[in-house]
């Protein structure tokens, strides 16, 4: 091997991004940091720069690149500074990348993650929404560029570690009968449900094991995270949805499960860092520190397992319908989840009404064949305008 590796992080300013870097300053023999791509937080994007030193940065905002590029010049910097959403897509192929973080959060990181898996890169998958909204159209440029996608998800990357030596996501493994996703239960696992309605963004985010962002924090206490992971699950290890179990485990240790035709159940454990997945992903099949502190099960002393409440909790039902419809139908639910769910953040729908918004936008919209990523996008553009439309611009009301 001729030096470090070259690691491009999209979404570097992120929860995500911020865990990878953190890993990256543990190895700087192995890794470098070649690009670092941001939506608009130039300040953390050019102390990030200072530190690490990437060929380029690129802020999707002009007016946030037009910052980043002075603060960077003024400091003596090297690095590049590109602006736009192309300009990302595009920073992510060249030679001195050799891998991926793809750590966008929602939609916004499909064209970027495609434009990686296509330049054949190792893609470090976070950005769950673009394999979900892509679907098999997604796995298929996997298979064309003869590349590798290894799950982040924590629960997907458990699944992974315990899948045969060798395996490789984008088809079933042989032996495997069944796949198990532990759920925390998020936030309101014992909440009241009358209550439900008129739970705050703040309480929705405050998770009871991991620190994300508030996107994904959202999408857990709702459980549409588990929603979009079981859809996930089964583009990743080529198994059913019916195949793919989802039981809720509040200590979030026992990571997921794989089982065999001979009734093993093989599980990974560890502590709930992301810093674990990031650093088995990016030294598979080798292993690495992740600095992420060891678990002593005699001081844990139980572990819990549950059924999911599917009335409380109706996402991981509309998620399994619209993997059973396939074609356009996951990228209707994902688009409607992210209006619903930026419309909960901005207080103008209520916690419940996430879920119901999801419902009418799925039973409005057609579902269609996948044919070329326009479906995809066209799919994505309608269920957005549709769900915007359901929402009403009045704190707590809508339809
Ligand atoms: P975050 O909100 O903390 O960070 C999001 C990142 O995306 C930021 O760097 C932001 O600048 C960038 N971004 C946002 N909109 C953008 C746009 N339009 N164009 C370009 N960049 C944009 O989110 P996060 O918690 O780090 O999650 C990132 C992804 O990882 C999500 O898809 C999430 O589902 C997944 N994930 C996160 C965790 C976790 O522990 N945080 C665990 C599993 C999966
Ligand atoms: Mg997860």
């Amino acid at each position: 091997m001729s030096g470090p590796r070259g690691i491009a992080i999209l979404g570097s300013t992120g929860s995500i991004g911020r865990s990878t870097l953190a890993v990256i300053a543990l190895h700087p023999e192995r890794y470098r940091v070649s690009m670092l791509g941001a939506n608009s937080s130039w300040q953390v994007v050019v102390e990030q720069a200072l530190r690490y030193a990437p060929d380029s940065v690129v802020l999707v905002d002009p007016a946030a690149a037009a910052q980043a590029r002075a603060a960077l010049a003024n400091a003596g910097s090297r690095t590049r500074v590109l602006e736009g959403a192309q300009a990302l897509a595009e920073a992510v192929t060249g030679d001195d990348t050799h891998m991926v973080m793809a750590a966008i959060v929602g939609a916004a990181g499909l064209l970027p993650t495609l434009a990686a898996v296509r330049a054949g890169k190792r893609v470090l998958l976070a950005n769950k929404e673009s394999l979900v909204m892509a679907g098999r159209l997604f796995m298929e440029e996997v298979r064309r560029a003869r590349t590798e996608v290894i799950p982040i998800d924590s629960e997907h990357n458990a699944i992974f570690q315990c899948m045969p030596a060798g395996y490789l996501p984008g088809a079933a493994a042989p032996g495997v009968t069944r796949l198990i996703l532990t759920a925390s239960g998020g936030p309101f696992r014992l909440t009241d449900p009358a209550r439900l309605e008129s739970v705050t963004p703040d309480e929705a985010c405050a998770h009871p094991k991991w620190k994300m962002g508030r996107k994904i924090s959202v999408d857990s206490a709702t459980l549409m995270n588990k929603g979009l992971e079981v859809i996930e699950a089964t583009l990743l290890f080529g198994m059913p949805e019916a195949d793919v179990e989802v039981v809720v485990h509040p200590q979030s240790l026992v990571h997921s499960l794989v089982e065999y035709v001979d009734g093993s159940l093989l599980a990974q454990l560890g502590a709930p860092d992301m810093r674990t997945p990031i650093a088995q992903a990016m030294a598979w099949p080798e292993r690495i520190g992740s600095g992420v502190h060891s678990l002593r099960l005699s001081q844990i002393g139980q572990l819990e397992f549950e059924p999911p409440d599917d009335a409380r909790f109706p996402s991981v039902g509309l998620a399994r319908a619209a993997a059973r419809a396939g074609g356009t139908a996951p990228a209707v639910l994902n688009a409607a989840n992210e209006v619903a769910v930026q419309a909960f953040l901005d207080r103008r729908l209520n916690f419940t009404g996430i879920a119901t918004v999801i419902d009418k936008v799925l039973q409005r919209l057609d579902t269609s064949p996948v044919k070329a990523l326009v479906d995809v996008l066209e799919a994505d553009a309608s269920a957005r305008r549709m769900a915007a439309a359901l929402i009403q611009p009045t704190p707590g009301a809508f339809v």
